[in-house]
């Protein structure tokens, strides 16, 4: 572009100007404003011939115009014109308020006079109007220059438009707003820290930690019970790019009632490094953080804590119920040996002809008292049937807690389960321990048979379907099945269709009718299954609570 031809007074104005500016900067002049000025006159030793240094001026890419004290414009360089939208013929002679709009607060404007008025460089932010109407952020350096005599001469002013810069500081400004509402939000612990170990950010739910802990750092008691349970240094291994996931951790709390559990989770985060020399896209290794997250699991842990404690306590409780039924039949055992004697003397006293009738009598009355005081030891040893309260039931869930319960014996006996429930079932009204109590017999059974067969394939098969208003539910196994003479026997008290006879009374199927019966249900041995046996059983009545 040709340079265009400025009148010799305006760039002698401009040398001059510059020239005493460069000669004392006034106080609180940016370094880099004295280099860059110092650049365009070139080097100190040996100055650039004026004109060359008024057309590096000329040429610069920041707005550059030079005022009277009063701030009358004397110059204004290209920049100036090209930002401002204002040809140097319409400013010159004309205040610097030319550019201003009316958004910039009084007591700015002030402040920037009073301070180049105290003979010292005023920098700041103005709200600028371009001739087109438009505003502009300006951030403006403006620099008295003084006389030989140290009186104020001329104002130099520099000024680039920031609007570009000032609307992405205030999107990103926006973004971390955003970002920490939403961190805030979490119901989880967030923290990232630096390869020190440092926080460099945090949420609210970490802070109502920092609380907790009367002003222990979080992360440092996190990262030692997460040390302490995986038996190194977690953090530090997480900085070396080896996360950690869901390591569940407890925490005493002073004033908490027993330990806080907390799942933590560590992932090494690689920020990206924002420097010049990336510009191109080559990345260069950042530095590594870890941003921890810690999600509080007490309230699940408690709940398992209570349901084993639930569990041990009934486990206890039949043991006791065990040993005083071994207690009673041992003692019922005892005392039966004292009829049965009597019966073995009174039966070789017949034998042997002695005896006469009243020693008979006598010996059978004998007989009558030890075996009815046998009977009531054996009575008092029943346990008493525990009374249970009607509740819906689902029978899908209850199944599936048996089998849940039965995992460890299926495994152990390489029994395949081939779960089929129904997706959809009506709720019973019924007794939940009476009709878990059944669908165990009836698996245990399963099992059993399943074992006394020498199959390679050993399956279960629990089928559960809606048909009307009632449930369905088939047991079914593909073991010995039960003899079609036998289909009905197999429901009455004390028969034993077993091999392996051992711990068995007899009774589980004729207890099983009975509370099949008491939910309004029926319960058979499936006559048309041939390879195996399916016990099919059908619930539908409310129980009658008395
Ligand atoms: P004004 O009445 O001109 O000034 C407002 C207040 O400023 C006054 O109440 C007073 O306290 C103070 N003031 C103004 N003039 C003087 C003075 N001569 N002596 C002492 N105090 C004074 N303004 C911009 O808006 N944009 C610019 O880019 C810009 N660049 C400037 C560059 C230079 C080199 C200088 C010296 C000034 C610059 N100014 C700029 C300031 C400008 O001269 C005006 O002061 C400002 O624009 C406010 O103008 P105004 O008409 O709204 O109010």
């Amino acid at each position: 572009m040709p340079v265009r031809e400025a009148p010799d007074t305006v760039q002698q104005v401009v040398i001059n100007a510059l020239g005493e500016f460069l000669a004392s900067p006034p106080d609180g002049t940016p370094i880099e404003v004295v280099e860059a000025l110092t650049l365009m006159g070139g080097n100190v030793l040996d100055p650039l011939p004026p004109r060359l240094f008024f057309e590096a001026v000329e040429q610069s890419p920041v707005a550059i115009s030079i005022t009277d004290h009063r701030a009358a414009i004397l110059y204004a360089n290209r920049a100036f014109e090209t930002l401002t939208g204002y040809s140097r013929e319409e400013v010159l002679g004309q205040n610097e308020s030319i550019l201003s709009s009316n958004a910039t607060p009084p007591s700015v404007y002030q402040q920037l006079w009073r301070t180049i008025q105290r003979k010292e460089t005023w920098t700041g932010t103005l709200v600028n109007r371009t001739k087109a109407g438009l505003d502009y952020l300006a951030e403006l350096i403006i620099s008295p220059v003084l006389d030989r005599d140290g009186d104020l001469q001329y104002f130099l002013g520099m000024h680039r438009d920031a609007t570009k810069v000032h609307e992405l500081e205030g999107a990103l400004r926006q973004q971390k707003a955003r970002i920490e509402t939403v961190l805030d939000a979490a119901p989880v612990i967030v923290a990232l820290l630096d390869s020190k170990g440092q926080i460099i950010l945090d949420n609210q739910e970490y802070k109502k930690l920092f609380g907790d802990l009367r002003g222990k750092e979080p992360a440092d008691v996190l990262r030692a019970a997460v040390s302490e349970q995986l038996g190194l240094d977690a953090f530090a291994a997480c900085l070396e790019g080896r996360g950690f996931k869901d390591v569940e951790v407890a925490i005493e709390i002073p004033g908490s009632m027993g330990p806080r559990w907390f799942a933590c989770s560590g992932t090494p985060v690689e920020e990206s490094d924002a420097s010049a020399r990336t510009y191109f896209g080559r990345q260069a290794p950042g530095d590594r953080r870890l941003l921890l997250l810690a999600n509080e699991v007490t309230a699940r842990r408690r709940e398992i804590e209570r349901a084993h404690l639930e569990n041990l306590r009934a486990r206890l409780a039949e043991q006791q119920l065990m040993h005083g039924m071994r207690e009673a039949l041992a003692a019922a055992i005892y005392q039966i040996q004292v009829p049965l004697n009597v019966i073995n003397a009174a039966a070789a006293m017949v034998r042997g002809g002695a005896g006469n009738v009243d020693t008979l009598a006598g010996m059978l009355d004998q007989i009558s008292v030890s075996g009815a005081k046998a009977l009531a030891t054996l009575t008092s040893a029943l346990p008493e049937e525990p009374r249970e309260a009607g509740v819906m039931v689902n029978v899908n869930e209850l199944l599936r807690q048996v089998l849940e319960l039965e995992t460890d014996r299926l495994l152990a006996t390489g029994i395949v389960v081939d779960w089929r429930p129904a997706h959809v079932l009506p709720e019973l009204a019924g007794h939940k321990n009476q009709l878990r109590a059944l669908f165990k017999h009836l698996i245990d059974n399963a099992i059993q048979a399943l074992c006394e067969t020498n199959r390679a394939h050993r399956e279960l098969r629990l089928t559960t379907r809606r048909v009307d208003e009632a449930v369905e539910v088939e047991i079914e196994d593909n073991g010995p099945g039960i003899p079609a003479e036998d289909r009905y026997r197999v429901f009455e008290p004390f028969y034993i269709g077993w091999r392996n006879r051992r711990g068995k009374a007899g009774m589980g199927l004729a207890l099983s009718q009975e509370i099949v019966n008491a939910h309004g249900g029926t319960i058979e041995v499936d006559p048309t299954m041939t390879d195996g046996c399916r016990i099919r059983l059908s619930l539908t009545a409310v129980p009658d609570d008395d």
